[in-house]
Order: C-alpha cells, then sequence, then structure tokens
C-alpha cells in the first residue's frame, strides 16, 4: 500500500501532508491541467545524490511552455524545493514529484488561473514488481495508440496526457502483462505506458524516435549517452511492430522503470527469455552510476 511522506513542499512552505491539499473546483482537476516531473534519489558512495534534478526540472518547464502554463517560479528554486523535501522526510524517500498545475479562479479551457507547484516524495522502490530488474516482465502490445503528434504535445510531461497511459497500463494489468507497449498513429513502435524502448539487434541499441509521439525521456538519454561514451552502438529509429518479437534483447527504461528487461511480447519469447548481455551491459553502466563504478562526466549526480 501507498506510504505518503510527512512533509510535501506546496507553493513556497513546507506542509504537514495533512494541510498539502488542494480545493475540488481547482482547474487541474477537470482538464488535466498540470505538468509534473518524476525524479529518483540514489545513495551513493559519496552520500547521496538526485539523479539529474536539474535536467528534470527544464523539462517540467518546457511541459509548462509547451501548455502555456506560468512559472512562478525558476528552475533553481524547484530544485532547492526538491532538496527541501527530502531533508524534511529525513531522506527516508527514494522519488521526487515536482507538479505544477492550474488551480482556482476559472472554469474556461483558456482561464488564466494562476498555477500552483507542490513537491511531494514517496518510496517508489521497484515500479513494475519486485526482482523485474533481473528477470525481466512479460509484455504486450495495447489495443490504445499513443496520440497522434498534432492532438497532444507528447513532449509534454502533463496530466492529461496520462490517460493515454492508463488505457495502455491497466489493459496490460487486466490481461495479466506486467506493462503495456503503444503504437504511435502511423502504426509504427512509440514507447510503453511510462516508459520508454530500447531494441537490440547484433549487439547495438535501437530505439524509437520522439516523432514516435513519445516522451523524451532523461533515462533514454542516459542510457543513449552511456552507451555511446562506451563504444555501443545506438540507432533512434522507426521500428514496425513484428521488430519487437524478432529482437535480440529489449527493454524499457524511465525514471521509475529503472532498466526493466521485457522477456516476451504477446506471448512470443524476446532472445533466450533472459536479460541479454547488452541489456546487462546497460544495466551495469546506469547502476553503475550509483555504486561509484561508472565515472560521473557531466554531473548527473547533483548534490542532495
Ligand atoms: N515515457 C513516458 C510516457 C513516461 O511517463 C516516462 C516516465 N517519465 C518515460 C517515458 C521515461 O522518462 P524518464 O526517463 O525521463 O523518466
Amino acid at each position: 500500500s501507498m506510504q505518503y511522506p510527512e512533509w510535501i513542499w506546496h507553493n513556497g512552505a513546507i506542509k504537514h501532508w495533512a494541510e498539502a491539499t488542494t480545493h475540488v473546483m481547482s482547474h487541474a482537476l477537470h482538464y488535466g491541467s498540470s505538468v509534473f516531473e518524476g525524479i529518483r534519489t540514489y545513495q551513493t558512495p559519496n552520500g547521496p545524490v538526485i539523479f539529474r534534478l536539474t535536467d528534470h526540472n527544464t523539462r517540467l518547464f518546457a511541459s509548462a511552455k509547451i501548455y502555456d502554463m506560468a512559472m512562478p517560479y525558476t528552475v533553481e528554486q524547484v530544485n532547492q524545493a526538491c532538496r527541501d523535501v527530502i531533508h524534511a522526510n529525513n531522506n527516508t524517500t527514494d522519488y521526487l514529484r515536482p507538479v505544477a498545475y492550474r488551480g482556482l479562479g476559472g472554469f474556461g479551457l483558456s482561464a488564466d488561473t494562476p498555477t500552483d507547484l507542490a513537491v511531494a516524495t514517496w518510496k517508489m522502490g521497484q515500479y513494475l514488481g519486485a526482482s523485474v530488474l533481473e528477470q525481466g516482465i512479460d509484455a504486450c502490445v495495447s489495443s490504445w495508440q499513443r496520440f497522434a503528434p498534432n492532438t497532444l504535445p507528447a513532449g509534454a510531461k502533463a496530466g492529461g496526457n496520462y490517460l493515454s497511459g492508463q488505457l495502455v497500463a491497466r489493459e496490460a494489468r487486466r490481461l495479466g502483462f506486467g506493462e503495456g507497449i503503444a503504437l504511435a498513429s502511423t502504426g509504427l513502435l512509440s514507447e510503453g505506458a511510462g516508459e520508454n524502448l530500447f531494441l537490440v539487434f547484433e549487439g547495438a541499441l535501437h530505439t524509437t524516435p520522439v516523432s514516435a509521439a513519445l516522451l523524451n525521456g532523461i533515462t533514454r538519454n542516459t542510457i543513449i549517452t552511456l552507451a555511446r561514451d562506451a563504444g555501443v552502438e545506438v540507432v533512434e529509429r522507426d521500428l514496425p511492430r513484428e521488430y519487437l518479437y524478432l529482437c535480440d534483447e529489449l527493454f524499457m527504461c524511465g525514471t521509475a522503470a529503472e532498466i526493466t528487461p521485457i522477456r516476451s511480447v504477446d506471448g512470443r519469447q524476446v532472445g533466450t527469455g533472459k536479460p541479454g548481455p547488452v541489456t546487462r551491459r546497460v544495466q551495469e553502466l546506469f547502476f553503475g552510476l550509483f555504486e561509484g563504478k561508472t565515472p560521473d562526466k557531466r554531473g548527473w549526480l547533483e548534490a542532495l
């Protein structure tokens, strides 16, 4: 069951959990007019860090810009709110959730309601369940498509966009799968309900392009960068559905999912059905950042 934090940052102050509430007449509750981030903290040999904090909050502001939502703070102020809420909860949580939303001030779709901002935190652990990082999950292709690029902007991490992800994830769960994968309106592969996709062919990583109506994930970018540093070829390309069945290895990635191998899709075994060598290598490179084994060349491990 959900473990709520004791303290939450809300509109400039740290509040007790019970005080960090918003009104039922808030614009965002009715129309999905919020933008948010999901950010992990890690314990490293050199102390606790927030992974790519500034990149996440920069994307928060980009999402707000896309939806023309005024942000009454700077990125650095939201960074500080994130640090403050972790400290307030004595560093007992591992996941941060900044959320900016249209609050009270009108019900017109174009209403200029003030933007409220909260930073919540909780203990995420393994998002897709225990031991999935080692064993992988069984996935399915969803009957729900991703929204077309001229309908909703997939590049924004916005509340309303996640109605799509809920349909994909809930259908997958109802059918007994660990996660669902959506096709874009082009019919080509897009992404998981809340994760980007990587396929492995002959030792090279292939990932779907942002034109396939997906969120430009920070974990995706981390993997592309670390893999290229390590001399692994990475290709961004359009791929049809059947390549999910034919690739040597397949995994999902995201802040919550981290690097989750996929052992089957639609009942077809992927590769050997076990996490393959490239997936393992990517996991090593990624988790190595937090074990002090992969050098942090780009200042991604931000002090808590
Ligand atoms: N796609 C979607 C739809 C997501 O919700 C997420 C999680 N934020 C991702 C991809 C992965 O993004 P990131 O690596 O930045 O968490």
